[in-house]
């Protein structure tokens, strides 16, 4: 131990004597600051500057970012699950070599980082909120975390300490995405100058299930229709047996509590009064009612109720993005700080009877991505590129300016989007791969979505159910809803053709193993099929 505290004390003297170095100076003067917003299951559809069908003044922060920076249309990632997804981009390695496979795995905090990386080049990192890969971070002067999902009130919360553990624990009080943005806030203003520039990453736990919004947001919406999907009674016609076999609707699988139709937890008296105020009668009417209502229109209330309560969510996020912009210009660090906004994955909001995200499809596929870099990136442009969350580690080196040739970047597997961001017109990628693991082969896998790989162009995608050895073929130009599979319609024979080689070059190119004897030919998935009632249809 005493061994382990001089190593400390040495490491922290080494900091302290390149502060002030000559290099150290130079890096502050002509690198940005990156500060790195970063939200959980946020859909890129329910942000206004998306083109979002739900009431377009929740997210008015976000849409002023976008609306100076650059926005990204299609941001996809490499496999639509939360801890994966952060695995992929602290380290821009696909889900394989990071060894985050599904939300079950530590992640290997020796491995190298883009954090580490800025470190090295004298970079002041910090990470607040949400973390979710089990082991304690690395690679940052100073973090303060939710401790697994964390909660959406009065949440405890890790920070590093000079402990046997190597951290301590507090409790705050209070609703959880203030007090991140609190936590980051405090930080910015302590921070002094002369100490170099900055990454900082805000990661919010919202809006995931169980979307709790705050008390001030309670009755938000509350007299408001919220627009529903063309496809929430999808009947799955063309699909997969992987489409039918999914636990994830919101027909079936949303739970009372998801619903606030049961006790909520962890509330200061106060907190649970101002629940039981909003709920409480909307919860009797319902009940009253319930007896009476068709299936479909039980469908429809539950709908509301979980789109209103995650839109909720939101606009937390946003009110508290707003008050990050205008800490930075209180601070004078507007012109001089890269603001990314981004989340781990989309989500499905209502589309194919849906919440919840894993598979390929374009609600939970892509993420959003809006960076705003002042005096560089034009503002208010859109850009189409096939980027992915693979690109955000090398992107943040590149503006750092780290050396894009050293071995640790060149062994990442992301290509860079500084470029893009300079409004360079310059070849980018072409086809997208993604494979999703987190099926066990049993019925206790959380919502039962069977492994896949798939590869998606500017046109098309194609996806393949290994478990099931079922495929999927889109157009997306002509149905960007995913509702026809042509993957046997013999006018794209030859464009499955070509996507098949496609998604083996990219496996080949990016060193995937063959993972199709993980799980055995799935022995559920027939019986579940036929089992499975049907669903009530719209017309
Ligand atoms: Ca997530």
């Amino acid at each position: 131990m005493r061994m382990m505290v001089g190593i400390l004390l040495a490491g922290l003297l080494l900091l302290a004597s390149c502060a002030g170095s000559p290099q150290q100076r130079e890096v502050e003067a002509t690198t940005p600051n990156i500060l790195f917003i970063f939200t959980d299951d946020h859909a890129s559809h329910a942000i206004g500057a998306y083109g979002s069908r739900f009431p377009g003044d929740n997210t008015p922060n976000l849409d002023q970012l976008a609306a100076e920076g650059m926005r990204f249309s299609r941001c996809a990632v490499t496999n639509s699950i939360c801890a994966p997804s952060r695995a992929v981009i602290l380290t821009g390695k696909h889900s394989h070599l990071n060894g985050v496979l599904t939300n079950a795995e530590r992640f290997d905090g020796a491995q190298m980082t883009f954090p580490k990386l800025l470190q090295q080049k004298g970079y002041q990192t910090a990470l607040f909120g949400k973390w979710h890969l089990k082991s304690e971070p690395t690679g940052f002067d100073h973090y303060e975390r939710l401790i697994g999902q964390g909660p959406y009130y009065n949440p405890k919360m890790r920070f590093p300490a000079d402990s046997e553990k190597g951290f301590d624990e507090r409790r705050h009080e209070g609703y959880t995405t203030d007090i991140i943005t609190d936590l980051a806030i405090d930080w910015l203003k302590d921070r002094k100058s002369g100490e170099g520039p900055f990454m900082m990453m805000v990661q919010h736990k919202a809006p995931h299930r169980h979307w709790q919004p705050a008390p001030r947001h309670l009755d938000l919406f509350a007299d408001v229709q919220i627009a529903e999907p063309d496809n929430l009674f999808d009947d799955y016609s063309t699909r997969t047996t992987a489409a039918r076999i999914q636990d994830m609707e919101i027909a079936t699988t949303l739970t009372p509590h998801d619903l606030k139709l049961a006790k909520q937890r962890g509330f200061t008296e106060k907190q649970e009064a101002a629940w039981m105020a909003s709920y409480g009668p909307r919860n009797t009417e319902f009940t009253k009612k319930m007896e009476e209502m068709s299936s479909e229109e039980i469908v429809r209330w539950k709908y509301q109720r979980y789109l209103k309560d995650y839109l909720r969510c939101i606009r937390a996020v946003d009110e508290n993005i707003g008050r990050l912009m205008k800490t930075l210009e209180d601070l004078d660090l507007s012109k001089e700080t890269i603001v990314i906004y981004s989340s781990d994955q989309g989500f499905f909001l209502g589309e194919h009877g849906w919440f919840d995200k894993r598979f390929m499809y374009e609600e939970c596929y892509r993420t959003p991505l809006i960076v705003r870099w002042p005096g560089v990136t034009e503002a208010g442009k859109v850009n189409d590129q096939l980027v992915s969350n693979l690109d955000y580690a090398q992107t943040f080196l590149d503006l750092a300016g780290v050396e894009m040739d050293r071995p640790e970047v060149k062994a990442m597997q992301g290509i860079s989007m500084k470029p893009l961001l300079e409004g360079k017109e310059v070849p980018f990628r072409k086809s997208h791969y993604y494979q999703y693991y987190e099926y066990h082969g049993d019925r206790t896998t959380a919502h039962m979505v069977r492994r896949h790989r798939g590869v998606a162009t500017e046109r098309y995608k194609l996806i393949h159910f290994y478990n099931l050895d079922e495929w999927e073929l889109f157009d997306l130009k002509t149905d960007p809803q995913e509702m026809k599979n042509r993957a046997d319609d013999p006018e794209l024979a030859e464009v499955r053709k070509e996507l098949e080689a496609e998604l083996e070059r990219l496996a080949s190119e990016y060193g995937v193993p063959d993972d199709r004897g993980s799980v055995p030919r799935d022995p559920h998935a027939r019986i579940q099929a036929l089992k499975k009632p049907q669903k009530p249809k719209s017309d």
